[in-house]
Parts: C-alpha cells; structure tokens; sequence
C-alpha cells in the first residue's frame, strides 16, 4: 500500500494554485502535525500491508520545522510497516529549504525530494506568484545533492501567459544544467476561483494558443529525451530507474491513505473472480478546523465516501494507466478484476488501434502519441 500525508502550509499562495494551502504560525504547524500523527494512529486498521511508499505533499512540507518533521516521520514508522526499500518522497519549495531540514530529511528516511522550479525567466515566476528565483533552485539542488538526495525532481509548467517557445526552451536548458533524475512537465490548467482564473476573465492575461503549447510539449518530449530523461507518462520523465514509484503505484490502482487536510485515500473493499473490484474512497474534509474536530472527536465519518462499483473500477484502470506509456497490462487487468480486457473493451480498443489511437504490444495496450493527443476522447469512447 501506499502512504500520502498532506502539509498544507504555504509561504504565500501562487496565482494558479487550487490546492488546499495557507500560511501557518508554528504552534498552527505543531497542531497540525498532532492532528496528522493521531489521524495515523486511528487509522492503522486500514493498512492493506507493508507501505512501499511514502508520499509528503502540499503545501510545502520544507515549511515544517526539523523536529516536525523528524516528529511526524517516527510517528508514521510507530504506526505503519514501512518497507526498509520504500520510497520516501517529499515535495518541497526553493527558498524554504535549508541544510538543517535536509539533513534531518535524510536521516529520517526521506529518499526522494521533488522542487518546485516552474519557470526560469524572473517576470514568468513573478506572474506565477511564486516565492523564489531559479539560482534559489539552483541552491537548493546543490544543498538537496549535498545531504545525500541522489533522487531528485523538479516541476515545471507550461502554457503559461507570456511565454514563448523561447522561453520554455531556456526554463528546460536551465533545469537539464541542475541534472535532475527526474522531470514533471504540466501544461498550465487555469483553475476556478484563483486569481490566475480572474486575470484571464478581465483580460488581463491571455493563455497561449493551443498549436504553441502543443509545440512545447512536443519540444519537452524530445530534448528531454536526448538529456537522458525518457518521458514515462503524459507529464513525467526520467531517468531509467528513477520513475516515480508513489504516482506509478497511484496509476496502477495500489491501495492508499490519505492522511491530513482534503487527503483521499482508496481501499478495495472486495475483490471476488468474475464479480470484479469493488473500492472504497473517502475524502477528508478541507477545512482546518473541521479535520481537527474530526480527529479530535475519533470520528472519521466526517470524510466524504464513495464506493467505486467493479465496473467504475475497470473504466478507472483504463483512464489512470493509459496515461503511462507502457499503458495497460493485460494480466494487471486480469488480476484486479478477474476478467480479460479483451472481453471487456477488447472491440473498441481494435477499433481504435486501427485508426491509430492505440497500440497493442507486449501483453499491454497503450495510446499512441495520437491518442495521447486526444486522450479525452478516447476515453469517452471506452466508457
Ligand atoms: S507552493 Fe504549491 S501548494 Fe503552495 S501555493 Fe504555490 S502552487 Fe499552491
């Protein structure tokens, strides 16, 4: 099973951001992180095995002080097995990051760290909203490289009001100079209610036009290949070896917990041959004060649930793993659900291998680079 654990602590917020963040005093961050560790405690039956990986996010967990984090990550090992060879993977931010956090990351178990470098040009960080320079990035690596992080990521977005194709070939140069193992790439989703959303609505900002961004994503696929990052899925690179094992595991259906603040977590609730995968998923709830209570009253029926029938469950393995280049493997999909993917969606994906959407190759079926393009419409066709 897999471990995801939610800080929700920001510096500031970015303009595009939608996720569940804000800024916190370190008594806040103290309560949270007792919340967090007795949320842990009260969860334990739900474990579906050893953890095999372990995912801090946010937020910015680098805004956790030392002994928070060194708190929280014993608590996690009190309460759960984590495997001795689990990925331990924790987001970040240039700027919070310090040699001391680090150290204590590492002596903790931490094995993988993710920076959030976004852009390269000062005036496209400024728009973002973010809270650092790239030389901040840049020192940050050095110090992550420094404490013993040999796996680390760097996020970078695309589509981004203003920027052009020259742009994002200099933000690419500059993360390929910093030798990350790993590389996520997202093109820029304008989402409700951020002042990014706004600015677009007054005509502030104007998005790029879709031929410019697809030119991006396809500049990001091949230079990033001939740096030895080979593109894994729909916004993901890497080196061999060094594929996110947390989000493979996420995309491939392994069972996981969501501890803290909006975290989702996902259980099989059944598993019968012929009758398919039924699974739970609950929701924590996103507001601060409401988890607290939730955790403070033992009451966890605060989160939102939703059962995933065995036929939602199948629809599931298709959208989630097509989005990986290796797609979906046939005996995967025979061992969850107990039925071939060939009796199941075996005409439409023929169908579509013929107009060049799909490919079927090594007991797997996966998009071509022309589906992946219209992935969207490709699953409406499988549903
Ligand atoms: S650092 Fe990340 S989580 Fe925090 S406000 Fe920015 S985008 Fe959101």
């Amino acid at each position: 099973m897999e471990l995801y654990l939610h800080i929700p602590f920001c510096v500031r917020k970015c303009a595009y951001c939608s996720f569940v963040s804000f800024p916190a005093a370190a008594e806040e961050k103290d309560a949270y992180v007792a919340s967090l560790l007795r949320e842990a405690e009260l969860r334990q039956s739900e474990a579906d095995g050893p953890v095999e990986t372990v995912y801090i996010g946010g937020g910015t967990p680098s805004l956790l002080s030392p002994s928070q984090l060194r708190r929280l990550i014993a608590g996690l090992r009190e309460y759960y097995e984590i495997r001795p060879d689990a990925e331990l993977s924790m987001e970040s931010n240039p700027g919070t990051l310090t040699a001391a956090f680090l150290d204590t990351a590492v002596s903790a178990g931490v094995n993988r760290l993710s920076l959030g470098m976004q852009a390269y040009q000062p005036e496209i960080l400024q728009f973002l909203g973010r809270i650092h320079s790239f030389e901040e990035v840049s020192r940050s690596v050095s110090m992550a490289r420094a404490a013993g992080l040999n796996n680390l990521n760097l996020d970078l977005i695309f589509g981004i009001p203003g920027q052009t194709l020259s742009d994002w070939d200099e933000t690419l140069d500059a993360a390929l100079s910093l030798s990350p193992d790993h590389l996520s790439a997202y093109g820029l989703i304008p989402e409700e209610g951020t002042p990014l959303q706004r600015r677009l609505e007054n005509g502030e900002a104007v998005l790029p036009d879709p031929d410019l961004e697809r030119e991006m994503y396809d500049l990001a696929i091949r230079k990033l290949r001939t740096a030895g990052l080979e593109q894994y899925e729909i916004s993901n690179f890497a080196r061999k070896g060094y594929e996110c094992r947390h989000n493979i595991g996420y995309w491939t259906q392994v069972p996981y917990l969501g501890l803290g603040l909006a975290a989702a977590s996902m259980r099989i609730l059944e598993q019968q041959t012929g009758l398919g995968l039924t699974c739970l998923r609950t929701t924590n709830p996103s507001d601060l004060a409401a988890y607290q209570e939730m955790i403070r009253s033992g009451n966890l029926s605060a989160a939102v649930r939703e059962t995933i029938s065995p036929e939602e469950s199948r629809f599931e393995t298709m959208m989630l793993s097509l989005r990986m280049n290796r797609g979906v493997s046939e005996s995967r999909f025979l061992a969850l659900h107990g039925v071939s993917i060939d009796e199941v969606y075996g005409e439409k994906l023929e169908e579509m291998r013929k107009k060049g959407l799909m490919r079927h190759e090594n007991g797997a079926w996966a998009l071509t680079r022309k589906g992946m393009d219209i992935q969207n419409t490709v699953l409406v066709e499988l549903m």
